[in-house]
């Protein structure tokens, strides 16, 4: 293997975004303190936070729209902070922010030639990279429609293809979602698997919504600048969200009794005893010790909204500041 190949090779096992130590102050507000976290290559990475934990100016400043106040931050291997770094670093990445970028008069494939000829690309890299992003966003029926006359989830394709015409490596989204009825959201979303899935795209999003979050391959929550856990979905639902069994017993004064017998905590409404158990296996263990008296069971999965809503309640110290999944350290 030649070196440069060698070298390609490496790239592609170190993580795609490096993030060091990062602060930001505004004046004496520090909104970003000293977060650390690693993407790896071709995921898609999920940013949480409730308003103003410090998600926006995070992805800002790995955007280099913004400059960091210290920290270090890797971009495909490049280290961001010069003007030349920050100028490859702004060819490697596309980035769809809430507000569209895009002219309400032109078409829309005018408007992504329009953008695409700011790249310096010649006239027939323009013309592949078009025909690339209408295939990938499914433009065909709406290229010539004014971008104004779009439906809500249709303007938001042409944003990512606007976002992805020079073929970045990471694809930056700010809440792609927010403000689209469920169906486009659902839609969009589809949308942007298939970027991840097909182009091997780094997908990093910040979203409001859990469900969304959920089928991220790595999830970073944030709460007042600093990040209060980390991993994959399923690793934060074990630690943060107990799951619900329900069991209707066959006799109800059995139920209570054995339940008592425990000492678990539960409620019970129309014959049917809800208990919270911190995982599967629990539950698992109760209902195999007590099937003979069970008549019906369910077991509900704790969520990534309960995750959420379990870690913000809570009152987070430096001291416990917690970090599950080793590859989002
Ligand atoms: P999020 O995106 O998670 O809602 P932000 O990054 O927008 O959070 O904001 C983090 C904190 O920094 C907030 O307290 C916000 O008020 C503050 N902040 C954001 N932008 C500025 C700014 N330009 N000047 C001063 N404070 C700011």
């Amino acid at each position: 293997m030649n070196i440069y190949k060698a070298e390609n090779e490496l790239n592609k096992t170190k993580p795609i975004i490096d993030v060091q130590g990062l602060v930001k102050n505004y004046n004496t507000h520090q909104a970003v303190k000293g977060i650390s976290f690693q993407v790896k290559r071709g995921s898609l990475f999920a940013f949480l936070g409730t308003n103003g934990a410090g998600k926006s100016t995070t992805i800002e400043i790995l955007c280099t729209l913004l400059e960091k106040t210290s920290g270090t931050i890797k971009i495909n291997g490049i280290s961001l902070g010069t003007r030349k770094n920050n100028e490859l670093i702004r060819k490697s990445i596309g980035i769809v922010f809430q507000q569209s970028l895009l002219d309400e008069k032109l078409s829309v494939k005018e408007n992504i030639l329009h953008r695409g000829r700011l790249y310096g690309f010649t006239k027939q890299e323009l013309i592949e990279n078009w025909h690339f992003v209408k295939q990938a966003l499914h433009l065909e029926e709406i290229e010539h429609q004014q971008y104004e006359t779009l439906s809500g989830g249709q303007k938001r394709r042409v944003d990512i293809a606007r976002a992805i015409i020079h073929k970045p490596d990471i694809l930056f989204l700010d809440e792609p979602t927010t403000g689209l009825d469920p169906q486009t959201r659902l839609f969009v979303w589809d949308t942007i698997k298939q970027l991840q899935k097909e182009l091997n795209m780094t997908i990093f999003l910040t979203t409001h919504y859990m469900e969304e979050a959920a089928v991220a391959d790595e999830i970073v929550i944030m709460k007042e600048g600093k990040i209060i856990a980390a991993g994959t979905p399923h690793s934060l639902k074990e630690h943060h969200a107990s799951d619900q069994l329900s069991i209707t017993f066959l006799e109800e004064t059995i139920g209570r009794h054995l339940l008592l017998e425990k000492g678990l905590s539960f409620t019970m409404k129309n014959g049917i005893f809800t208990i919270n158990v911190p995982s599967t296996l629990e539950a698992l263990q109760l209902l195999k010790e007590w099937e003979p008296s069970i008549h019906a069971f369910e077991v509900i999965k704790g969520s990534m909204d309960d995750v959420f809503i379990r870690l913000n309640k809570e009152e987070i110290g430096d001291e416990q500041l917690i970090e599950f999944s080793h590859s989002a350290q």
